[in-house]
């Protein structure tokens, strides 16, 4: 990751095991957000929410504070969870959950990590949090059923992070994550993470735990999004044809296809498919398996095109994607910044392309406003590409 901070990890006074397992993994300087939270995140007190763009490293920013709270001994082994990270999507959750783990130093007995979501076996993760554990990462569905089930007990909760905080408190988990945070003690310290943090959500989030402060990225030069936007505007019949050259015309294309509904993932994985390209779907109507699976298709390319709603794709961390499709226009702008921030990560450059209906014209300039105002450039008209 580039950084032009001349900052380096030593300086935040982490412990040397820790250090040691950053360089192994091959951090060897600290994003610009990790810059601004790691501080703020090792010191004593404070809510914070902190928001930065996509790819920017924003897990490490809550994870290696954590792993170095538990190798400092400040944080200690015992039977309950002494941290608990909630994520919108089960993907998300598996995803954090082992980078915190690639953070931990060998040898270290804490923290024990635990991922608990749906659609895998809630026995198995009963038996991990019986044997103890003292990092719980899990999306909110699955949280609160082991909570009911008493099995999940959170009342040694000292850090309550919430990933993709925006996504989680607007996608119907609102309750969820409530009734989790009185379980947790009143004490603990709260921290949110995301790219966007629409004003309503602020408002919630300041009503629940009081005062925040807000941490946002400056976002440097070599940072800035490495994305280049483009759209073409197509009749709804020749999306299927102007998608094909676009792979085609493309050097080597590793892209996600982002689709508004599951029975349309499906249905242009199986047309991508019957083309002759390597595509598969991924939606929340897999069985989560079903949805690893692909995904490790996915990362290790046997797949070179992942087709998929916005559930299923949000906070992913995929190396090397060259493309962002936008099949069909994402609702509305914070799911767009999500969507094409897939790709351009990392300090490589990616391309998002928005399919675009005439009708959706207006629609189209608008978002190309916004991403003006957010990201600093605009999503350019792209001619419909013409066959080689
Ligand atoms: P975000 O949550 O902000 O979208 P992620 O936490 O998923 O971003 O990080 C994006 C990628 O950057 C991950 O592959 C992560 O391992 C990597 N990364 C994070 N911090 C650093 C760093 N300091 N040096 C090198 N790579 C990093
Ligand atoms: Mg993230």
């Amino acid at each position: 990751m580039t950084n032009d901070n001349n900052s380096s990890f030593s300086s935040f006074g982490l412990s040397d095991a820790v250090l040691d397992a950053l360089s192994r993994k091959g951090f060897t300087a600290p994003s610009s957000i990790q810059t601004i939270a790691l501080p703020r995140l090792l010191a004593d007190e404070g809510h914070l929410i902190v928001k930065a763009r996509t790819g920017t490293g924003k897990t490490a920013a809550f994870g290696i504070p954590l792993v170095e709270r538990f190798v400092r001994g400040e944080l200690t082994k015992g039977h309950a969870p002494r941290a608990l990270i909630l994520t919108p999507t089960r993907e998300l959750c598996l995803q954090v959950s082992r980078e915190i783990a690639s953070f931990v130093p060998p040898g270290t007995g804490v923290p024990r990590i635990t991922a608990v979501y749906g659609g895998a076996s809630i026995r198995t993760q009963i038996l991990d949090l019986k044997r103890g554990t003292e990092l719980v990462v899990g999306t909110p569905g699955r949280v609160m059923d082991l909570m009911e089930r008493k099995v999940l007990e959170l009342s040694s909760v000292d850090w309550f992070i919430l990933d993709e905080a925006d996504e989680m408190l607007d996608m119907g988990f609102f309750e969820d994550v409530e009734k989790i945070m009185t379980q947790v003690k009143s004490e603990r310290r709260v921290a949110l993470f995301s790219a966007t943090m629409p004003d309503p959500i602020l408002k919630i989030i300041r009503k629940n735990i009081g005062e925040v402060e807000i941490l946002e990225d400056e976002a440097p030069e070599d940072e800035k999004p490495a994305v280049d936007q483009y759209y073409l505007v197509l009749k709804r019949e020749d999306r299927l044809e102007v998608l094909r050259r676009i792979i085609d015309g493309a050097e080597d294309f590793y892209g996600l296809i982002f689709c508004a509904t599951k029975a349309g993932t499906d249905e242009l994985a199986r047309r991508l498919v019957e083309s002759g390209f390597a595509a598969e779907a991924i939606h929340g109507d897999l069985t989560q398996e079903a949805r690893e699976r692909t995904l490790r298709r996915f990362r290790s390319k046997q797949t070179a095109i992942l087709v998929a709603t916005d559930v299923a794709a949000r906070g992913l961390d995929i190396e090397r994607l060259t493309h962002v499709i936008n099949w069909d226009l994402p609702n509305d702008r914070e799911t767009y910044v999500h969507r094409i921030g897939r790709t351009g990560r990392a300090g490589r450059r990616g391309r998002a392309i928005s399919l675009t209906l005439p009708a959706e014209r207006g629609r189209m300039t608008q978002l190309s406003r916004s991403m003006e105002k957010i990201l600093g450039s605009k999503i350019q008209f792209m001619k419909v590409p013409t066959v080689k």
